[in-house]
């Protein structure tokens, strides 16, 4: 398992405007700073505690992105240094977020999660529940957060078709969003999504994320 050589193969089949997030989670910083060495910045996490034990053991100037379901008391841990926030999914964890990076007199970027997926999941927002948490007078006092653009998960399938449906739905819900909320908002450009096995189809529909885990690091124990 040579972790240099699976970044390089991953980033050839990225075109230079997509961005790659090494998906670390469960890994060891050693693991993390091969990459790092091999030219690697954008490292995603999915437990804010790991990501705050490794975030001191590693170069300061890794961006570190929270990828998986954030909860309301954890968001203090990852507060001080987290780069993006890519699964925001309700009013509560926006204000919570928004709490926390006044305490460090930051503004933390965000996503608004959306379930694409046909699988059941607690996790990710309607288009409806979106746009009403959007209008809200609650999120419009929240000066510490800015929304960046959206994320979301495709189905675990091998149906090709119905990964790249999905993919295409993240993407009119982003060109919906961009024409109503953020019309005016230049940093409203990001769509995550794209995996190990979805990548490509991914970027085919507009990816400007890939968030990619075991195809860097290996499969998770
Ligand atoms: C684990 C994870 C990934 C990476 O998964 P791989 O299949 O290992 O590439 C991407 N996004 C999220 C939200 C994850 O939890």
């Amino acid at each position: 398992m040579d972790i240099q050589t699976n970044l390089r193969k991953v980033l050839s089949d990225i075109p230079p405007h997509v961005m790659l997030i090494a998906v670390s989670k469960t890994k060891p910083a050693d693991m993390i700073q091969a990459a790092y060495d091999a030219g690697q910045r954008d490292f995603g996490e999915n437990k804010a505690q790991d990501m705050a034990a490794k975030f001191p053991q590693l170069p300061q100037d890794i961006h570190w992105h929270f990828i998986g379901h954030l909860q309301t008391n954890k968001v203090k841990y990852i507060a001080p240094f987290v780069s993006l926030i890519h699964a925001a999914d309700s009013l509560k964890i926006l204000k919570e977020i928004n709490k926390q990076a006044k305490k460090h007199d930051r503004v933390i970027d965000c996503l608004l999660e959306f379930h694409i997926a046909a699988e059941e999941s607690k996790f990710g927002l309607s288009m409806e529940t979106a746009e009403d948490i959007l209008q809200s007078d609650e999120y419009k006092q929240l000066q510490n957060i800015r929304i960046c653009g959206v994320m979301g998960m495709a189905t675990y399938t091998d149906d090709t078709e119905q990964i790249r449906e999905e993919f295409r739905h993240l993407k009119s819900i982003f060109n919906k969003l961009k024409d109503s909320s953020f019309k005016e908002a230049g940093y409203f450009k990001e769509i995550s999504m794209g995996m190990s096995g979805d990548y490509p189809i991914a970027i085919e529909e507009g990816a400007t994320i890939v968030r990619v885990g075991s195809k860097i690091f290996g499969a998770r124990g």
